[in-house]
């Protein structure tokens, strides 16, 4: 029998006109996500994208890539049968005999209408083939075994197990953001929150450097790395900051440096965004987690840019957030010891009640618009290619 992936995605919030649109980009993310692995072939049918293995493919690997696929709810190895019914009971058989158990179901659906059988009839016809011959009793609730059917088109799927897929939008089916980037915890939890309602992130990090050591640079590029397992391909901004630090600095009072920090880089966030055609820039803010994040600080750091900021931890305590970030594996690049930017400098009491006519007063004594440009001029890109390493060290562990 051949191999397949039959993978679900949710036809519900695909329904209507942008419904093609959404079935294109899924498939084509299906297809950048086995990047490396052999396979066959990747068709979409009703509701299901399909994969072809080949005798090669390696089954557990093209599954934890496909667990990866936002806009996919299940992802199953699947076996193909025919829709025959006396067929279908002798390949269901082959592949229940050699399994042990007590207890099992058959759990048939039929996307085909114009099958003959309903559910519940393909359920007691190959019910009866197991159960007869296993002698193995049918139990509804929590068997050891579940037998699943689909018969869908022209095809007739077997198989054993559902893998959970991450759920969520097609990456890039819903445009792009600039996701602005620390090396912490929060910062990549909140690219990983866009990411799955189908944004495109283009990344964005200020450093320090000389102050800072080049050690922030790889923490951001690894976190970067295994968000890119999500989207295939990413860019990442690397903006000076030392010298706009220095001017702060010099120029402005210490309890309101946070602020002018976050002012200034909302500022190039903005221009970044223009250059890429982003809609939207995104933060790991949560209310009130450090002082920059109270709500009146929010709201004169938001100030600063016109563009909408999407800040998907708002409402997150830093344990829920952790419990994320350890699921998707940036936890423990997050935690590596390292001096971000905003951490130099600061005092030790900053302002948490800022106010917008009395920032923008102490603005006024810097050169804004030539700091912005300068830092822009020295910006450098880089470019994340997805490899699909990270799941493959999961996997030798
Ligand atoms: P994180 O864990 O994401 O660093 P945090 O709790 O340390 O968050 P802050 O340092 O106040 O919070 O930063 C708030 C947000 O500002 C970050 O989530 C991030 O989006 C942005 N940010 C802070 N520092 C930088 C930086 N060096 N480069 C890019 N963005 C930054
Ligand atoms: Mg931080």
């Amino acid at each position: 029998m051949k191999r397949y992936f039959v993978c679900y995605y949710h036809e519900i919030i695909l329904k209507g006109k942008n419904r093609p649109f959404f079935e294109k980009r899924l498939t084509q993310n299906v297809q950048r996500a086995l990047k490396g692995l052999p396979y066959s072939s990747i068709r979409r049918i009703s509701g299901r994208v399909l994969v072809k293995l080949t005798s090669d493919s390696p089954v557990e690997q093209i599954g934890a890539r496909l667990q990866k696929v936002f806009g996919l709810v299940y992802c199953c190895p699947a076996w193909l049968s025919v829709q025959d019914m006396e067929v279908l009971q002798e390949d269901l058989w082959k592949l229940v005999s050699p399994r042990k158990f007590e207890t099992f179901k058959i759990d048939s659906r039929r996307a085909n209408k114009k099958y003959p059988l309903s559910s519940q009839q393909m359920n007691e016809l190959l019910g009866d083939v197991i159960r007869t011959r296993s002698g193995q009793t049918v139990r509804l609730e929590g068997p050891e075994l579940t037998c699943y059917v689909d018969i869908v088109e022209d095809y007739a799927f077997l198989y054993f197990r559902k893998l959970k897929g991450v759920n969520g939008l097609p990456v890039s089916s819903s445009g792009k953001v600039v996701v602005l980037m620390s090396g912490g915890i929060d910062s990549p939890v909140a690219a990983f929150k866009v990411l799955k309602r189908g944004c495109r992130a283009i990344f964005v990090h200020f450093h320090s450097l000389p102050h800072t050591t080049p050690e922030s640079l790889d923490k951001v590029r690894r976190l970067v790395s295994i968000l890119t397992e999500y989207q295939y391909r990413s860019k990442i901004y690397m903006i000076p900051f030392a010298e706009l630090q220095r001017q702060v600095v010099a120029f402005t009072p210490a309890e309101t440096r946070v602020i002018l920090y976050r002012r200034l880089m909302m500022r190039l966030a903005e221009e970044i965004a223009r250059r890429e055609g982003a809609h939207a820039l995104v933060t790991g803010d949560s209310i009130g987690q450090v002082a920059s994040q109270t709500l009146e600080n929010l709201r004169v750091i938001s100030d600063a840019t016109q563009l909408p900021i999407l800040r998907p931890l708002i409402g997150e305590d830093k344990e829920e957030i952790i419990a994320v970030a350890r699921r998707i594996g940036t936890f423990p690049i997050s935690i590596l010891p390292h001096e971000d930017c905003c951490s130099l400098f600061v005092p030790r009491h900053p302002e948490t009640r800022a106010k917008l006519d009395g920032i923008q007063r102490i603005e006024s004594r810097l050169e804004i618009n030539s700091m912005v440009q300068e830092a822009l001029k020295q910006m450098q890109t880089e470019t994340i290619e997805f490899q699909g390493q990270m799941e493959q060290e999961a996997i030798s562990r």
